[in-house]
């Protein structure tokens, strides 16, 4: 695996704060120039115009652009695995499972490049047999998200933030301001598709230019810039399980990233972390707390009121001499879980008065003198 990381600005003889304007025709300046029709059998050629379309699918890329851009200024984060800045995170405010890795950027893989943008990754994984230019499903998205320790142990529904791209709505995908005309792509004259080297070599790869659609609008819709999609937090509802824990997902069918070219979308994918509660620990479908009782109710016996899952609190008994630490099963209080129901444990804990009263030290000097303890 090459470990240089490719200068992008340099391939494309642009600057770093080059504008989207400018980088669109640096491209299509070397792209013509390079374009496998005007070089048949020039490796050289060909090799250039794999650079040169790699680097402008990132950089037009105005997400892919940010993530490339950070990488170049830590200085390619060395072996730290899959660059993944937009990987989902707790607390679910942002995060899909777009992934981008620092090795997409790394091997020159124009496939991977590629792979990341039309998840040709996923299709190749399930083994599809499809051309390039068919349809596309759309990429899943896993998506963290914090839940609270009750609503991880009833189920219930909650409402996930998440981000997506979804068909723009003012050019309703074409990409074209509304009233202008979309015209076939100079660079694969409408296949979507371009075909680097030659012979039984030649590799295949959507077009960089109309990213596969074969098409390219005359005046790009203003929305959009001329993509067709838009960056959109889309509100899902999301019904929680009873019984989840934080190794456990939802599937959303359809609810991930758009589809291309008319195949299906992808699915949401929901991680659940359940955040600790105050009062409770699980343990399996078990729960457990501590309950706090006096020296008179652990001595004599009491019956205290006990939070639960539930709404309301059950009435527990303490009976007499209960020892400090004493765990009690409280049936059936537990977690609800594929037909089969936990307990609930509280664990008594004994409080000490902090101190006594003249008159209360008297009594409990004749309790310990009645009960034959030292003092
Ligand atoms: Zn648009
Ligand atoms: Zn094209």
């Amino acid at each position: 695996m090459a470990t240089q990381t490719k200068d992008f600005y340099r391939i494309l003889g642009v600057a770093e704060n080059a504008t989207p304007d400018e980088i669109k025709k640096a491209y299509r300046k070397l792209a013509k120039q390079y374009h496998p029709d005007a070089n048949a059998s020039d490796a050289a050629a060909a090799e250039r115009f794999k650079e040169v379309s790699e680097a402008y699918s990132v950089l037009s890329d105005d997400a892919k652009r940010k993530q490339y851009d950070q990488m170049r200024k830590f200085g390619g984060l060395g072996g730290a695995g899959g660059f993944r800045p937009g990987g989902a995170r707790p607390g679910g405010t942002q995060g899909t499972s777009q992934t981008f890795s620092f090795e997409d950027l790394d091997t020159g893989g124009l496939g991977d490049i590629f792979g990341s943008i039309f998840d040709f990754g996923g299709t190749r994984k399930r083994g599809g047999a499809r051309g390039p230019s068919g349809p596309v499903r759309g990429e899943n998205i896993e998506y963290a998200v914090e839940i609270p320790f009750r609503t991880a142990a009833r189920g219930g529904k909650i409402t996930v933030q998440v981000p997506v791209t979804d068909e723009c709505s003012v050019c309703h995908g074409t990409g074209a301001k509304p009233g202008t005309s979309v015209n076939t792509c100079p660079e694969c004259k409408g296949s979507g598709t371009i075909t680097f080297g030659g012979g039984s070599f030649g590799v295949t790869r959507p077009c960089p230019n109309c990213m596969g659609k074969g098409k390219v609008p005359a005046d790009p819709c203003a929305r959009c810039n001329g993509q067709g999609q838009v960056r959109e937090v889309k509100a899902v509802n999301v019904t929680v399980p009873a019984g989840v824990d934080s190794s456990s997902k939802v599937r959303l069918p359809g609810q991930g990233e758009k589809g291309s070219a008319g195949g299906p979308a992808g699915d949401l994918v929901i991680a659940f972390r359940v955040l600790p509660d105050r009062f409770f620990t699980r343990d399996g479908l078990d729960v457990s707390g501590d309950v706090h009782v006096n020296l008179a109710q652990a001595m004599l016996g009491s019956r205290v009121k006990v939070r639960t899952l539930d709404e309301n609190p059950v009435v527990v008994k303490i009976p007499p001499g209960t020892q400090h630490g004493k765990r009690i099963r409280v049936k059936g209080y537990g977690i609800e879980k594929g037909g089969r129901r936990g307990d609930q444990y509280i664990r008594v804990m004994v409080d000490l008065p902090d101190e006594l009263t003249d008159e209360q030290r008297r009594k409990f000097e004749e309790f310990a003198d009645a009960a034959g303890l030292k003092h």
